[in-house]
């Protein structure tokens, strides 16, 4: 918990009271940042203001846009282990080579390769009805004639515990309120309902919002529970079953679902400008590359791949090479359980220490408001003053996280390490409502959002990685 939380769950409890004897992130601040460093960092306007003109109304406007439709419309969806991801890793390091930047490395590792094969559910009791779904990821399939039986609907993993579900399909039902607080049910549902006798699991759709659309998403088996068919069912149809079952009618699906899983390479992509002073030291800014098979994965992770490959060819077309080089990292298989991620941490962990700064864009690439930031009170306190830069474009807000905290997916395999990093923030309200499913299209993303997210990813990483001083662990 930052001051700020603790200072509004203060005023909650006690409405009369102020904050004073709770020290504001600014009076804290202030008194660890000296007035030489404010005054470095403000000096950095004129050129995050160059770099915000350039993008928005200069040769770059509409670019990020642009480059991401053409991405998305040449290769549609990425799946992990598939051609087409492996495709657009290529594309990706022939348009940044266009661009004159040559320092590109890619590294190969072992991803899992799932592919979706037939799906159907049928509601056979009370009535006869087809159900919305998608199978989750590396979920097995059922045998050919499916699996036939009766539900048990399931609000939370407590009540999982007190009711027998021996040979039955559970349908877990939990109403979304926060992502990480509703995910679960995705990620461990089945193996959940495994370990009590279940013979297929099937999750409410993690989203706030639906028009009978569902959502896939991973999910994880535990080694020595056994493996049963999974799979994500639409808001409006688990509403139906959970009404009929509370009803006290007997609910029977069959659910049929094919897949096949196996490994192939894939590859994390290393985009480099190197530093003018300190060129080992790296500021990085990421993406994911790959996608779920379904939507096409313009949302989920094209718009934060593209403002991170933006970064680099943005600073090179300014010629504003900072001290630290910047490097753009676009992650491989991340949807299948942060495997690039995972590699890139292990492989680079001897020279991670090189690591001044991470940053990840994945949770939506809408009008930017400012940082998720994880690291030391100081750390925070340097990115907090370099967001004061943004305020003309409203992308100043600092959230504050501690040591060792998670502020992305993928880069929450480093940060947790104790490098310090950020996530964007930005208006994504509506992100969920997109998020895993043939909806996340191009029509998600605003040309003039993305310009904004492209200079303010870019002015920011830069800042960063031109400051005199690293920041601090
Ligand atoms: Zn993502």
């Amino acid at each position: 918990m930052n001051l700020l939380q603790y200072c509004s769950i203060f005023v909650l409890i006690v409405v009369s009271a102020n904050c004073k004897n709770v020290p504001s992130v600014e009076e804290v601040c202030s008194k660890l940042l000296s007035k030489d460093l404010k005054k470095e960092i403000s000096s950095y306007k004129d050129v995050t203001n160059e770099i915000i003109k350039y993008v928005r109304e200069g040769e770059f406007k509409g670019v990020t846009y642009d480059e991401l439709a053409k991405f998305v419309d040449t290769f549609g969806p990425r799946p992990s282990g598939s051609q087409e991801l492996e495709d657009s890793i290529d594309y990706m390091i022939e348009i940044t080579k266009k661009e004159g930047i040559h320092d590109i490395v890619t590294e190969e590792l072992e991803v899992p390769h799932w592919v979706r094969g037939e799906e159907k559910i049928t509601m056979l009791e009370p009535r006869t009805k087809d159900i919305a779904l998608l199978g989750l990821g590396k979920s097995v399939s059922t045998p050919t004639e499916g699996i036939t039986a009766e539900v048990v609907v399931i609000e939370d993993f407590t009540e999982l515990e007190t009711k027998s579900v021996e040979g039955k399909i559970v349908v877990y039902v939990p109403v979304f309120t926060t992502y990480s607080d509703t995910v679960p049910y995705r990620s461990q549902g089945a193996a959940r309902a495994a370990e009590r006798g279940a013979v297929a699991s099937l999750v409410r759709s993690i989203t706030p919002f639906s028009i009978n659309s569902p959502h896939t998403g991973s999910q994880y088996y535990e080694d020595d529970v056994t493996k049963i068919p999974t799979a994500a069912i639409s808001l409006e149809d688990a509403d139906m079953i959970k009404r009929l079952y509370e009803r006290g009618e007997k609910v029977v699906l069959n659910v049929k679902m094919t897949s096949t899983l196996d490994t192939k390479i894939s590859r994390n992509t290393l985009v480099d400008l190197k530093g003018s002073g300190n060129p080992e030291k790296l500021v990085i800014v990421s993406g994911h590359i790959d996608s779920w098979d379904v939507g096409q994965g313009a949302m989920d992770d094209g718009g934060g791949l593209f403002i991170s490959w933006a970064a680099p060819v943005v600073l090179k077309r300014l010629n504003l090479i900072p001290k630290r080089t910047i490097r753009a990292i676009f992650w491989t298989t991340e949807e299948l359980g942060l495997v690039g991620a995972y590699d890139y941490e292990e492989r680079h962990r001897a020279e991670n220490g090189n690591i001044n700064f991470i940053m990840e864009s994945d949770e939506g690439t809408f009008s930017p408001t400012g940082l998720e930031v994880s690291g030391n009170q100081m750390a925070r306190c340097i990115v907090g003053e370099v967001l004061k830069l943004f305020k003309s474009i409203n992308a100043s807000t600092l959230v504050e996280k501690g040591e060792y905290a998670s502020v992305g997916s993928d880069i929450g395999v480093l940060t947790k390490t104790g490098i310090p990093g950020a996530g964007l923030l930005n208006e994504n309200e509506k992100y969920f409502w997109f998020h895993h499913t043939e909806g996340d299209t191009m029509n998600v993303e605003s040309p003039e959002e993305l310009d904004l997210g492209t200079a303010f990813w870019t002015a920011a990483a830069y800042v960063i990685a031109d400051l005199s001083i690293d920041i601090p662990r």
